[in-house]
C-alpha cells in the first residue's frame, strides 16, 4: 500500500467509529476549515493543513514520502529511537521494514495531543451529563495536558527516523475509538451481571484473554467479585483520562461501572467515594483491540504486519 492511502485509510476508520457520528465530525472539519480560510500571514502560513481533512491532531505521519511503497510495516505501541535501531537491525538480518507505526502519538502526532480530548465531552454528554458541565470539567484538563506536553522534546524519535531513513506514522484515536466501539457492544452483547462477569466476558476478547496469560488481563480495581454492575459504560478513547470531576457527574447521570484501559489514583480515590465500580481492561490489550482493527485493513490490502512494543496482533479476519 501506498503511505498516504494507508494514513487516509486509518482516519477513515477511526470516523467510522467515532462516538460523535460521521456527520458531526464532518461538521467540525468544516468550521476548521472556514477558519483556516479566514487566516492571515504568519497564522495562515504556520497551520497544519492535515487539520482540515485529519480530525485527529494525534495521527500522523510524521517523516516519509505519500508515494513511499509499504509491503511490510512495523508497529508498535509506543515508538522510540530504540524500535527505529531494531527496524534497521532486522534489515540487517534480511527482514526489510517500510514503514514503523505507532499507536501513541509520536513526533508532529503529540505536537497538539490534547485536542482530541475533546471528544471526551460529547461521550459524557451521551450519558445524559449536560453539555455545558461536560464542557466545563473537560475545559482546564484540556489545558493541564497541553501544559505537560508543551516542553517534550516530540522530534527527536523524528530526528532519528529522518538520520536512518525510515518512514513514521502514528495512528492513536482512530484506533482508541475502534477499541471504544468493539468493546462496548461487546459488553452490551452479554450483559454481564456483576464485576467478575465483565472479566470473565472482557476475556471472550482473544487480546485480553492473552494479555491475561501474561499477568496483564483485565482487573477488579474498584468494587468487589460480587458487586453488581449496573450501566457499564466503556472510556477508551478521547486521547487520555479525563477530569477527576468526570466520576461524580457519572454516577450522577446513573453509571453503575466504568471499564478503562488505566486510571489515576486521584480518579480511584474518587470513583471510591462516589461508589462508582472500575474495571482496568488493560492497556496493551486495549490498545491492540483498536489497531488490530486498523491493521487488519492494511493486511487485507496486501501488507504484512510485524507487532512489537507491547501490541497484542489477532486477525479477526481468523477468529471471527
Ligand atoms: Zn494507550
Amino acid at each position: 500500500m501506498r503511505l498516504r492511502d494507508m494514513y487516509e485509510l486509518a482516519v477513515q476508520k477511526g470516523i467510522d467509529a467515532d462516538p460523535r457520528g460521521r456527520a458531526a465530525v464532518q461538521r467540525l472539519l468544516d468550521k476548521t476549515r472556514k477558519k483556516y480560510e479566514e487566516l492571515k500571514g504568519d497564522d495562515k502560513d504556520e497551520f497544519d493543513v492535515e487539520q482540515l481533512t485529519n480530525p485527529y491532531s494525534d495521527s500522523r505521519i510524521s517523516f516519509g514520502d505519500d508515494d513511499t511503497e509499504v509491503n511490510r510495516v512495523l508497529v508498535g505501541v509506543d515508538i522510540d529511537v530504540s524500535e527505529i535501531l531494531l527496524a534497521k537491525e532486522l534489515e540487517r538480518q534480511g527482514t526489510k521494514i517500510d514503514l514503523i507505526l505507532s499507536h501513541h502519538p509520536a513526533g508532529k502526532a503529540r505536537v497538539r495531543f490534547e485536542d482530541v480530548m475533546k471528544v471526551q465531552a460529547d461521550i459524557m454528554a451521551q450519558l445524559g451529563i449536560p453539555i455545558n458541565v461536560a464542557e466545563g470539567i473537560l475545559g482546564e484538563r484540556i489545558k493541564e495536558v497541553g501544559r505537560h506536553l508543551m516542553p517534550a522534546n516530540h522530534f527527536r524519535v523524528v530526528d532519528a527516523a529522518r538520520l536512518l531513513n525510515m518512514p513514521l506514522m502514528s495512528i492513536h484515536t482512530p484506533a482508541d475509538n475502534n477499541a471504544h466501539q468493539f468493546v462496548q457492544k461487546h459488553l452490551d452483547a452479554k450483559s454481564p451481571e456483576t464485576l467478575e462477569d465483565i472479566v470473565a466476558v472482557l476475556k471472550e476478547i482473544p487480546e485480553y484473554k492473552q494479555a491475561a496469560k501474561l499477568g496483564i488481563g483485565p482487573k477488579i480495581l474498584v468494587g468487589s467479585k460480587e458487586a453488581r454492575a449496573g450501566k457499564i459504560v466503556v472510556m477508551m478513547t478521547g486521547g487520555t483520562g479525563g477530569p477527576t470531576e468526570d466520576i461524580a457527574e457519572m454516577v450522577k447521570a446513573g453509571v453503575g461501572t466504568v471499564v478503562e484501559m488505566h486510571l489515576s489514583d486521584e480518579k480511584k480515590k474518587e470513583a471510591e467515594k462516589h461508589h462508582l465500580n472500575v474495571i482496568i481492561a488493560g492497556h496493551m490489550a486495549s490498545d491492540s483491540v483498536g489497531m488490530n482493527a486498523i491493521l487488519d485493513e492494511f493486511e487485507k490490502r496486501g501488507v504484512e504486519i510485524l507487532p512489537c512494543s507491547g501490541i497484542i496482533r489477532v486477525s479477526r479476519a481468523t477468529v471471527c
